[in-house]
């Protein structure tokens, strides 16, 4: 996998995102204005495959959901999928921007997936006005349900395999609140191994009034709840509990408890003892309540940790300091999210595809100096992280600099004509 091409020179990189920049911005508020949740990403796509079919790519959409790919066939040469997710979060937007999401659709891009797509748009038009100066094929890779951690699977089942062949190197980057302007390499691990876990708690319901004959589950709910920070002085694993239903009225015990858990560690196995954790420290808790139903434990989606290439990611990093200057890329520490990117190494069966992914900054110049906080660590932490309802990328400058990440990456790996 020797690099065949340079990227473009530094003072070029970001100027030749500049003629599509209002193109680019328009999509993205467009996009950012209509925000859809894991799965029902049916407008998103659909944007998606317009901007592609217009760049003169092969669309084919409706894989693994609302999946979409737009292939780029440019004579003989390594394929290079570049992977924008798709959907969007169940979060009211709370930011002041003059586009936000309307409250009524219950959804907001918060992760920033609204930037990777155009980002991927941008990456692929600069490359379908420049064929002269490549060879291979280009993928664009629109994958929904990242959020649940469910769609690249879902692709994958799906036959994704029908339309991109084995790749040669899939990418993908992530905004996240450092300096825009700036990106973040790893060389190694990315992302965290991670698992969600719903937990049901039985007890027996019944009148407030008449505690002797029911069982409550709701005290034993709330054991296991301050008993599982414990387990994360024992592992360095995180557990958050992001949901707790149960109950309609004050003066009515429920039958059942409801929590909705979220594992992550930095390997499957590390995920794998927690989930059993899990398990241990709820039937102790539900049995020293005297409930006499034991928990029930619910695997949900599951992702491996994010592990980048070796040779791959240094390939990228380079081309990156080639395009930005070594000063605009920022080491990346080891992180607790989690994606669910690095199944589709799997593409194509086999041995694993290389995959790269590097973190693209999102703040504005003005609201990082705002920010406060010495270090940029303080600074990143004291600004709204993805998730966040006042998470607030700023489009322009962080549109440009990810565009040429993209595509600088793509060129590292495309051939020569
Ligand atoms: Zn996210
Ligand atoms: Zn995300």
């Amino acid at each position: 996998m020797a690099p065949q091409l340079s990227a473009p020179s530094a003072r070029t990189a970001e100027q030749l995102v500049s003629p599509l920049m209002t193109g680019l911005l328009e999509l993205y508020l467009d996009l950012h204005r209509h925000p859809e949740l894991s799965g029902a990403e049916q407008r998103t796509a659909a944007r998606l495959a317009d901007r592609l079919s217009a760049l003169g790519c092969t669309v084919a959409s409706g894989i693994g959901g609302h999946g979409v790919v737009g292939v780029l066939r440019n004579g003989e040469g390594p394929t290079v999928v570049l992977r924008t997710e798709l959907d969007a979060l169940p979060l009211v937007e709370q930011t002041s921007l003059a586009y936000t999401a309307p409250a009524d659709l219950g959804a907001m891009h918060a992760c920033g997936h609204d930037v990777h797509i155009a980002c991927a748009v941008g990456a692929a038009a600069l490359l379908a006005q420049d064929t002269d100066t490549w060879r291979g094929t280009l993928v664009v890779l629109g994958q929904p349900a990242e959020e649940d951690l469910s769609g690249a699977q879902a692709l994958l089942d799906d036959g994704l395999e029908r339309y991109t062949g084995r790749p040669d190197v899939i990418l993908a980057q992530h905004v996240t609140p450092l300096p825009a302007g700036y990106v973040a390499h790893a060389p190694g691990p990315v992302t965290a191994a991670g698992a969600t876990l719903e937990l049901r708690v039985h007890g027996r319901g019944g009148h407030s009034g008449l505690p002797q004959l029911a069982a409550n589950p709701v005290p034993a709910a709330a054991g296991i709840i301050v008993a599982l920070h414990a387990l994360q002085a024992r592992e360095p694993v995180v557990v958050t509990i992001g949901t707790v239903h149960s109950g309609t009225r004050p003066n009515i015990i429920p039958d059942v408890v409801t929590l909705g858990l979220s594992l992550r560690a930095a390997t499957a196995a590390a995920v794998e003892r927690a989930i059993a954790e899990v398990g241990r420290i709820a039937r102790a808790c539900c049995a020293a309540a005297g409930l006499s139903q034991p928990p029930e434990l619910i695997r949900g989606a599951e992702s491996p940790a994010g592990v980048n290439d070796p040779e791959a990611a240094r390939l990228v990093r380079a081309a990156h300091e080639r395009a930005f200057g070594a000063a605009r890329i920022a080491a990346l520490p080891p992180s607790t999210a989690t994606d669910d990117f690095p199944r589709l190494a799997a593409l194509g069966g086999g041995a694993p595809v290389p995959t790269v992914y590097w973190m693209l900054g999102s703040a504005g110049a003005q609201r990082w100096r705002d920010a406060p906080g010495a270090s940029a660590a303080e600074k990143a932490a004291a600004l709204p992280a993805n998730h966040s309802p006042a998470f607030a990328p700023d489009p322009a400058p962080t549109l440009r600099t990810g565009v040429a990440a993209l595509h600088a990456a793509a060129r590292a790996f495309l051939a020569l004509p």
